[in-house]
């Protein structure tokens, strides 16, 4: 981790090679909610450690929502968010759900643009990579009593940033999660919480140990439906020879439990362009073991704004481990990953609308006074 001080030199070193969040940028921009006066607009902050009192309701309570999105950089150099309508909203949500004010999203969508403005020289360039933006919201008032708080602050970080998995897509492994669950209906598993992340730090350590990358959470009631990672979305890629392309995708449908991507959400709509069937569909891990033993299950990836799309090549339930296809990208996981760089990186036309352009010089233009 950088100390905040890093220099041009420092930050052409952290471009070459930024991985993932390695370096955080020279700005934040960070914007206040109170019962008394709601929201403040942004204002753009020096990146700096916060102080705190060790009684505020943030650090007993967990009331903490936070997002992660992207700015990528053009071909003619400007740069774009991806999606940040869809991310302000989906905080909203995540906030609501754990009683905090749910932000505008005029008010997100203004910080974003203004610390990617702000940050134009910390967007790398090369494709698969961008500048991820970290909003993170906490309850800031010191209170020990049990109750939602009167005053929130949103922090917005900027880091240059490899996909976490790599920039080679090098196929990842899962193992099931035994035991431990990470969400059930009507709790918060659909909240981009911070607890949700806490939670499930024992089981993928432990399937860290055996060798796996990640955890597959099967669902909270019968242990026996497919969800999704601990911070990606999965789709299965089916072997079918009825349909046009002989393959159909399906991945697990959002009824409470698992994260509504949107990610996810660009892979259903760029299979329905590329004119392969796709259903939301829920799926049991037995059909997905004997699918991959079988042949039928052909490929099955991973999909979040942090990894972008990753294929997941091996998966075990228990001691049953299984290879998938031939444990490589397979030709639709590569298919989805391609089109949707290429619509991030502004080389395929954008037919959804999903990137919202950031002007150059808006922080010089608007200070935070000055509201459009
Ligand atoms: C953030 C997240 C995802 C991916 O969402 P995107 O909007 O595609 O980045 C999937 N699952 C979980 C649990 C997450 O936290």
């Amino acid at each position: 981790m950088s100390d905040g001080t890093l220099t041009i030199t420092d930050r052409a070193a952290a471009l070459r090679d930024p991985g993932f969040c390695r370096f955080h940028t020279d700005s934040t921009a960070v914007v206040h909610w109170s019962a008394d006066h709601g929201w403040s607009t942004y204002s753009l902050e020096p990146y700096a450690p916060m102080t705190m009192d060790p009684g505020t309701l943030v650090l007993h309570y967990g009331q903490s929502v936070f997002e992660g999105l992207k700015a990528f950089r053009q071909p003619d150099g400007s740069a774009a968010l991806f999606r940040p309508v869809d991310h302000a909203r989906r905080l909203a949500r995540s906030a609501r759900r754990l009683a905090m004010a749910e932000m505008p999203t005029s008010v997100f969508l203004d910080a974003c643009a203004h610390l990617v403005s702000a940050d134009d020289s910390w967007i790398p360039g090369e494709p698969g990579q961008g500048l991820y933006l970290r909003p993170l919201m906490i309850a800031t008032e010191p209170e020990l009593g049990l109750r939602d708080s009167r005053h929130y602050r949103c922090t917005f970080l900027a880091y240059p940033a490899d996909p976490c998995f790599g920039r080679a897509f090098t196929p990842i492994s899962v193992l099931t999660s035994a035991g431990t669950v990470r969400a059930v209906r009507g709790g918060v598993g659909e909240a981009k919480c911070s607890g949700n992340y806490a939670a499930s730090l024992l089981t993928r350590k432990q399937a860290n140990a055996r060798g796996y990358d990640e955890v597959l959470w099967l669902d909270g009631v019968e242990f026996r439906w497919a969800e999704e990672l601990s911070g990606m979305n999965v789709f299965f890629v089916w072997r079918d020879d009825d349909e046009r392309h002989g393959v159909r995708l399906t991945t697990p449908p959002c009824q409470g439990t698992i994260m509504r991507g949107v990610t996810r959400d660009c892979v259903i709509a760029l299979a329905g362009d590329l004119g392969i069937p796709v259903a939301e569909e829920p799926t049991p891990i037995d059909a997905i073991m004997s699918g991959a033993r079988s042949g039928r299950l052909v490929e099955m990836f991973a999909c979040g704004t942090a990894a972008v799309v990753v294929a997941v090549g091996r998966i075990a339930d228990g001691d049953d481990d299984a290879t998938i296809g031939d444990g490589q990208e397979g030709a639709v996981t590569a298919r989805m990953r391609h089109t949707l760089m290429e619509i991030q990186h502004g080389t395929r036309p954008d037919t959804h609308g999903w990137l919202r352009s950031v002007r150059k010089d808006l922080a010089s233009v608007h200070s935070s006074t000055d509201r459009q």
